[in-house]
This record gives C-alpha cells, sequence and structure tokens, in this order.
C-alpha cells in the first residue's frame, strides 16, 4: 500500500497526498485529462481496480477488472499531451509505463488514451498500441 507520505508513484515527485491521492482517496475529480491519466496509472500501481473502473467512460467500461498482480508498475513518463485541459471537452495523453514482472523481467507499455469530460469529470475512454 502506498503511504501518505511516499513520494506518488507517477512520479511527479509529490507525496501521494498532495498528488494522485486527491482524486484516489479523497473523491477529488481530477482537472486535467493528464491529471486523470497519471491517477488511473496510480490505481494500477496501487491495485486500486473500483478508481480504475468508475474513472472509464461507461462505453468503453469492462464489467470486471481483474488486475495482474504479478506485474509491479514502477515508473511514468508521459511523451506527449493534446488538449485535456480544465475547459476541453476532449483529450489524449501518450505515455509510456515500465512495469517488472515477478520473474524479474521488465517490459513496458506504450499508448495513446483518449479522454472525454462529462458533467466536468474526465473519463477514460480507450486507448491505442504505440502513438
Ligand atoms: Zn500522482
Amino acid at each position: 500500500m502506498t503511504e501518505h507520505d511516499d513520494r506518488c508513484p507517477c512520479g511527479t515527485g509529490e507525496t501521494y497526498d498532495e498528488c494522485c491521492g486527491r482524486y484516489l482517496a479523497d473523491g477529488r475529480r481530477a482537472p486535467t485529462a493528464e491529471a486523470l491519466m497519471r491517477s488511473r496509472y496510480t490505481g494500477f500501481a496501487t491495485g486500486a481496480s473500483h478508481y480504475l473502473l468508475v474513472t472509464w467512460h461507461p462505453s468503453t467500461r469492462p464489467d470486471l477488472l481483474e488486475l495482474d498482480d504479478e506485474m509491479a508498475w514502477y515508473r511514468l513518463d508521459v511523451v506527449r499531451k493534446d488538449a485535456g485541459g480544465p475547459w476541453d471537452d476532449a483529450g489524449t495523453v501518450e505515455f509510456v509505463a515500465h512495469y517488472r514482472l515477478d520473474d524479474g523481467r521488465r517490459g513496458r507499455l506504450h499508448e495513446t488514451s483518449h479522454f472525454v469530460r462529462e458533467d466536468g469529470r474526465w473519463l477514460y475512454v480507450d486507448g491505442g498500441i504505440g502513438s
């Protein structure tokens, strides 16, 4: 589990409480697509499957989300973002997320994610591999 004073898994350098914990634990709304994307990465890193589902657009949301606990997410790099600001209705964020498997092998996920803002709330719609 993430301790409140620990650095946030998403890599901003802020503490968890000052960063993604505001959205994951306190239920505040992420103001930008990037903030939501970072908090969803942190959700994957900390096993917060409920948070991942509630921030998923209903049109693409799976009924059930089983996180693979063999995958330990340890680093996130945001490569590029397009729109997704507080006054936008849509946005994309391209990122590379790095993981380690139980047996020590490492891998990375390179994805461009699409987000929409509905009723003031950013939601993840879908993502494509690569850019
Ligand atoms: Zn964070």
